[in-house]
């Protein structure tokens, strides 16, 4: 299958990188780690980064601007994104040829080459292996190990979640061989904001445990407005509940303008196929979704409630 994508590759002179909406590192380090990649082994070829900029992660890198006509001919391939209906830019369809690479495990099949390795930590941890099909690790481009580390160790939970494996270590250790800062990862990764911090502290005392070890916060719109924190930037709080013990699974519902974002993670049942019912997906222990209501948030704790309860 690499050897497939790479030949794929060598065939096109012009490749578009697409990844999901709403990135992640994961997404951006992926999508821009295959630029560098491709550039780094073939420089005679044009390679665009396609998806809306997001702020928070152009220290990853930026968007290219890409004109309707430059997908025609061109080898678009899609990572980090389980659904065509979470590519944000739909021209995609335009290219000739489409690969998908990815991680999750939610197999929606698209494009002529499918790539999908849910065993995978991450798929910057794909891009790697690829990388590694190409060349000794001894040659590896800095820029493209300093972004494939950063979307390591956002998808593991800095190598703490359980898709971190043997393999996920050893290639974060051929990773740091390269000249790269780490601290400066981990500081654009994780430092946070003074509004922030406080909205936080607020959120975990709100913080509710039902007794099958389900738990659940809701966030609302006012609540934001009041800490002057945006949904996009409370998201990470969702990982703060982890530490406490006796917690099997909990979801955290952030309002937004006109959906209710679900944020589910977990630390015993798997919770993506929960996700999926309602319009969402993921992985086993991190999923998402959105939903049109407080009703419907509803509906989604009872579930998380059963699950629980089935696993004792
Ligand atoms: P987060 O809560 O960090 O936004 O998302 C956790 C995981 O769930 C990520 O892997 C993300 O890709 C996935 N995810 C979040 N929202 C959605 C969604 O609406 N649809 C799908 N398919 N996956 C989602």
């Amino acid at each position: 299958m690499k050897q497939e994508i790479i030949n794929k590759i060598k065939e096109y002179d012009t490749i578009i990188i697409h990844r999901h909406v709403r990135p992640d590192p994961d997404a951006v380090g992926s999508q821009a780690g295959l630029k560098m990649l491709i550039q780094h082994h073939f420089p005679n070829k044009t390679v665009l980064l396609a998806g809306e900029q997001q702020s928070s992660l152009t220290f990853l890198a930026n968007m290219d601007e890409i004109s309707d006509g430059t997908y025609t001919g061109a080898l678009v391939i899609v990572c980090d994104t389980a659904n065509t209906e979470r590519i944000d830019d739909q021209r995609y369809l335009l290219g000739k040829e489409t690969i998908k690479i990815d991680h999750h495990p939610n197999l929606d099949h698209y494009g002529s080459i499918m790539w999908v390795d849910p065993t995978a930590s991450s798929t910057s941890e794909m891009i790697l292996e690829l990388s590694l099909e190409l060349e000794e690790d001894s040659n590896m481009n800095d820029e493209m190990a300093r972004l494939l580390y950063a979307g390591i160790v956002a998808d593991t939970g800095r190598f703490q979640f359980s898709n971190t494996t043997e393999k996920t270590f050893q290639y974060a250790g051929k990773l740091i061989k390269a000249n790269f800062s780490r601290a400066d990862i981990y500081n654009h990764l994780y430092e946070t904001t003074l509004p922030v911090l406080r909205l936080e502290g607020y959120v975990l005392s709100e913080l509710n445990v039902l007794p099958s070890g389900a738990g659940y916060v809701n966030l609302t719109k006012e609540t934001l407005e009041q800490f002057q924190v945006t949904s996009k930037e409370a998201a990470s709080i969702v990982n703060c509940f982890s530490s406490l013990k006796g917690l099997k699974a909990w979801v955290f519902f952030v309002e937004e303008e006109d959906v209710i974002r679900v944020r589910l993670r977990s630390k015993g049942p798997e919770i993506h196929e929960l996700a999926g019912r309602f319009n969402g997906g993921g992985h086993p222990m991190a999923s998402g979704a959105s939903v049109s209501s407080w009703d419907e948030t509803e509906q989604v704790l009872n579930e998380l409630d059963d699950l629980c309860k089935m696993n004792p």
